[in-house]
């Protein structure tokens, strides 16, 4: 059988002592993905990225690379840019020695490195030493590293972390120019609006375990509308819509500051406008909220499961 996958990974798990860190995870990536993995603070994303990286063993699980098993064939490891959480070079070389060095160990081509560093907005810094980089350079430096020997895959911890809104662009713009090249990137991010703008596909990992595996669509629009209402009599609205001639297609009714906001599913709204202009509730304003990413988010990891 061929394997279409990129990477595929199943029931990864790591266990630090009596500490479960990943909890058997399963997915795949295909080809020209760019996935998000998100997830609050010591949920195991950098450990599932180290393990994928080839930096830490997994206790259990298997992760194939291009269709072979690491554990049997790590050269597929070449066909990976990793950019770790803390990045770390060498603090009195500059950035193009610390990249040679780099470029010698992963047996890449030093011929690269000038493109890269232009590619990431460091050329005019190259001549400087890593230790009086800023933070946003170190990332930048990183990113280069991780860009080096033009691998398939791209395992990303935290990229924009630090980085200001330039720079975030920047790696924006980057990340959507190797995507449309056909390169597969996997993502983590607290950052959930980086997320947001850039994923399709997004994966949410709590207490180990991958809690959610889907487009980004689906997770911003889980099945309920929001929607922000404004009649010439809220007070009245909000007590017709929450009372006993509620229909039936309303989940529920808030009362705010100056308008009212109902939930309900999607294919109503017509017959929600039709329903308050019947009981003289004229509108002043009817709009969808857009669905938020970062509700959605603590929805799923603040509850029990
Ligand atoms: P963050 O967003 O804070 O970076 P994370 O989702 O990347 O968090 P991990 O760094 O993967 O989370 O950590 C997952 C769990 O494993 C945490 O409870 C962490 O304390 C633990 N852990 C990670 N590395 C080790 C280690 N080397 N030894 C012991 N425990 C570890």
């Amino acid at each position: 059988m061929t394997e279409s996958a990129l990477l595929r990974v199943e029931g990864l798990t790591k266990r630090f002592g009596d500490r479960l860190a990943v909890d058997g995870i399963s997915f795949s990536l295909q080809r020209g993905e760019l996935v998000g993995l998100l997830g609050p603070n010591g949920a195991g994303k950098t450990t599932t990225i180290s393990m994928i990286a080839g930096l830490i063993r997994p206790t259990a699980g298997r992760i194939f690379l291009l269709g072979r098993p690491l554990e049997e064939d790590r050269t597929t490891l070449r066909r990976v840019g990793l950019m770790p959480e803390v990045p770390s070079f060498y603090p009195y070389l500059n950035a193009r020695q610390n990249l040679e060095v780099m470029a010698r160990v992963y047996g890449a081509d030093p011929g690269e490195i000038d493109g890269l560093l232009e590619t990431v907005g460091l050329a005019e810094h190259a001549g400087r030493p890593f230790r009086t980089y800023s933070q946003g350079m170190r990332q930048m430096l990183s990113l280069a590293n991780a860009l080096l020997g033009d691998p398939e895959l791209l395992l990303l911890d935290e990229p924009t972390n630090g980085l200001d809104p330039l720079g975030q662009q920047r790696v924006h713009q980057l990340l959507r120019d190797l995507v449309a090249r056909g390169k597969t990137v996997l993502l983590s991010s607290h950052l959930l609006r980086d997320v947001q703008e850039l994923c399709q596909r997004v994966m949410i990992i709590h207490r180990g375990k991958l809690i959610e595996d889907s487009p980004i669509e689906r997770l911003l629009r889980p099945g309920e509308l929001r929607v922000l209402v404004r009649t010439v009599a809220d007070e009245r609205a909000f007590i017709l819509l929450s009372g006993p001639a509620r229909p039936e297609w309303i989940s529920s009714v808030d009362r705010h500051d100056d308008h009212l906001e109902v939930r309900l599913s999607p294919e109503h709204l017509p017959e929600l406008s039709a329903f308050l202009v019947q009981h003289g509730l004229y509108l002043r304003e009817l709009r969808p909220l857009e669905g938020d990413l970062v509700t959605a988010f603590f929805q799923l990891t603040s509850g029990t499961r």
